[in-house]
């Protein structure tokens, strides 16, 4: 029997893995204060992912795009794939190859592979599909705070709460232990559908507040405006620990509730009634702002998240115990996936990767000289969209991510992956992107090797290893040092063992906002609650800012946001708003549960959500399979009725693949600051399927 964690969400549940009858490893609840002991029904059957049929255990490759993929040994994909990226890079330069990673993987792959990237490759192209999932809450957080710790407490204590503002979050769907922390009497919802969540807190006589797609910015200035109207203002707080109040007010100030109303939908009554429940909460220090994705993924996310913060601080919520702002991380490493290296923009620690210091202090690490280092690259739209143009990258590497599947428009980037001289997938499964890739690499899985995960709260927590991984197949810290020789470099750069990785890792972030140079195996093994930043010779902090803020005078930052429309417009051809979520029985581009006979069979195919009238007007009745189209493509789903939906919006979940991936549909309008696509609001039309 084995004590770990999910390998999914970033609640990270806790688990034992213990032998089945069958002898095969089952999941069983553990106790841990995130889950108190519970898991969703993908954390239960989340072990069958261990033995699914299909799985890969040797190195498959094709001699040309027009043949098939076939089976080879490692040696002869390794050596091929060393020298398509040595040929290709000498040809156009370093910046021809590009790395592509993920929010799934360890603390110790992100940070490898962010080395890797800029070593053993010299490239500046690399970026990761966190960007699609939190890029805009950290880059919010930043700026409001100076530092980025998605939850600044430990969940446990929203649990005490007498108010908790949840907008664009569904956890009741997608990650239901959360749930027995969201017991506050007063539960406010903000969500354009009558989620799960959102029914909760109506059966809980909390609120559900519903805005058009698009407006939640302008919901958060009319609720900042009705807590000023209504005296609610922490006017010492502001006073003593904020800046830009009075700026930032400017922008709220017409967003009277009968304003904000017009524009969002939203009753002036339910926003007055909400601010007042926050607001007299809040003078008990008892209340709580907490966002999701369906803040983020927007053209204007990062807007978005700094309104519902400047509410929070309006309110004096952050840095006290017993109430704060928390952004609610998707993936499962969602966290620890963008401190350590991978993205675009950065270096081990939460570093910028255009601060000298910074990069003084990692070339020192990895004993190389600063200048050596490249600078920041495309963010991962962009990468993915630059990929085969003309002064785009040619090569691409991918690890634990399905971009064909989850990216915007992904028809564009299947397009654009296609149009790659060499396309390299590391995957356990024969993912939608692996089977475009020309070779793929098989490699173990979350059970199979051991690591560190960094959930919701900031807290580094241990993946124990369970099981031996099939022969034939190799970790992703293998595979990323059998390439980083073959491509020149030192053995000893590039370690393979996890525990080896974290102790490099815990001197790569010394220093930095994400400090981990404190985190060791013994302390993981002792159950100790490492939040970041944990260094050797302090205590591990499970409650950022009670002091100050992270920016230098110590003080958080409102700014001064204003509201916008989404980035396209319905018309006449494109009547409807789609918008995209998660189910419970899936999780992301659904390479892992779509496996899973039980998930499988309880969610077999993509469904659209409409409202009765709606499905009517198109010709569409229940159980019709319907044609989705926006102006970037189309997907078809099967017709589920909803009479809690609204008139103007379909809801389609992003799992399924195909002709039936939501992807298709989406907009890849960028946020200026966080490069997030803008996932949650895309015109559509619908009509039968013929
Ligand atoms: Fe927990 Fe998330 Fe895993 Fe479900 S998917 S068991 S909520 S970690």
């Amino acid at each position: 029997m084995t004590t770990t964690h999910c390998p999914y969400c970033a609640l990270q549940c806790a688990m034992r893995l213990e032998p089945g009858p069958d002898g095969r490893l089952a999941a069983r609840p553990a106790p841990f204060p995130t889950n108190r002991g519970g898991l969703c029904r993908k954390g239960w059957t989340s072990a069958e992912v261990l033995t699914v049929p299909d799985r890969l255990t040797r190195p498959l490759m094709r001699k040309d795009r027009d043949s098939d993929l076939v089976e080879t040994d490692w040696d002869t994909a390794l050596d091929h794939v060393a020298e398509r990226l040595l040929a290709l890079a000498a040809e156009s330069g370093p910046d021809t190859v590009s790395v592509f990673g993920s929010g799934g993987l360890t603390n110790e792959k992100s940070y490898t592979l962010g080395k890797f990237a800029r070593l053993a490759l010299g490239t500046s192209q690399i970026d990761y599909n966190g960007r699609f999932c939190m890029s805009s809450a950290a880059a919010g957080g930043m700026r409001a705070f100076g530092l980025d710790r998605g939850m600044p407490f430990p969940l446990s204590d929203v649990g005490g709460a007498e108010a908790v503002l949840l907008a664009g979050a569904n956890p009741a769907e997608t990650m239901p232990p959360m749930m027995g922390h969201l017991s506050a009497p007063a539960l406010l919802v903000v969500d354009p559908r009558r989620s799960a969540t959102a029914q909760v807190a109506l059966d809980n006589g909390g609120l559900h507040l519903a805005p058009r797609p698009g407006t939640d910015l302008a919901l958060a200035l009319g609720l900042l405006h009705a807590v000023r109207v209504g005296g609610w203002v922490d006017e010492e707080f502001v006073a003593s620990r904020t800046t830009g109040f009075e700026a930032a007010w400017e922008h709220a100030a017409a967003w009277w509730p009968e304003h904000t109303e017009q524009v969002t939908g939203v009753p002036a009554a339910h926003i007055r009634a909400a601010a007042d429940l926050l607001g007299a909460a809040a003078r008990n220090r008892s209340a709580y702002v907490l966002t999701g994705r369906g803040t983020e993924q927007h053209a204007k996310g990062t807007d978005t998240v700094s309104a519902w913060i400047n509410l929070s601080l309006a309110l004096g919520l952050p840095g006290r115990t017993g109430s704060g702002y928390g952004c609610i991380t998707g993936q499962g490493n969602g966290q620890g996936g963008r401190e350590h290296g991978q993205k675009a923009d950065q270096l081990p620690g939460y570093r910028r990767i255009d601060d000298p210091a910074a990069r003084a202090h990692v070339a020192g690490v990895w004993g190389v000289d600063p200048d050596t280092l490249p600078g920041p690259g495309r963010s991962a739209f962009e990468l993915l969209d630059a990929l085969g143009t003309a002064d785009g990258p040619r090569a691409m590497l991918l690890f634990g991510s399905n971009p064909a599947v989850s990216a915007p428009d992904s028809g564009r980037v299947r397009s654009r992956l296609a149009a790659l001289d060499l396309l390299v997938t590391a995957d356990f499964v024969l993912s939608e992107t692996a089977a475009m890739s020309d070779v793929v690499l098989p490699v173990a899985q979350w059970a199979e090797e051991s690591g560190t995960m960094t959930n919701l709260e900031g807290r580094v927590l241990r993946r124990n290893r369970a099981a031996e991984p099939p022969p034939g197949v190799r970790t992703d810290l293998q595979v990323l040092s059998d390439l980083a020789v073959r491509l020149g470099q030192p053995p000893e750069r590039f370690a393979t063992d996890p525990d080896t990785v974290l102790a490099e890792l815990g001197r790569a972030s010394a220093g930095g906002a994400a400090d981990y140079s404190g985190v060791t195996p013994a302390r993981l093994d002792s159950g100790e609650a490492l939040y970041w930043p944990v260094r050797a010779d302090a205590a591990p902090t499970p409650r950022l800012f009670l002091d100050s803020f992270a920016h230098p005078d110590g003080r958080a930052r409102f700014l001064a946001v204003s509201h916008r429309p989404p980035a396209e417009a319905t018309d006449a051809d494109y009547p409807l708003v789609a918008t995209t979520g998660r189910l419970m029985g899936h999780y992301q581009s659904g390479a892992q549960t779509r496996r899973v006979p039980e998930l499988g069979r309880a969610e077999p195919e993509a469904y659209v959500e409409v409202h009765p009238d709606t499905a009517a007007r198109a010709g569409l009745a229940a159980g019709d399979w319907a044609r989705v189209t926006s102006r970037r493509g189309r997907t078809r789903a099967r017709v589920r009725l909803s009479s809690t939906a609204r008139l103007d919006t379909v809801f389609l979940p992003f799992h399924f693949a195909g002709d039936q991936a939501a992807n298709n549909l989406t907009n890849p309008a960028l946020d200026p600051t966080s490069r997030m696509p803008e996932f949650k609001v895309s015109a559509v039309r619908l009509e039968p399927e013929p």
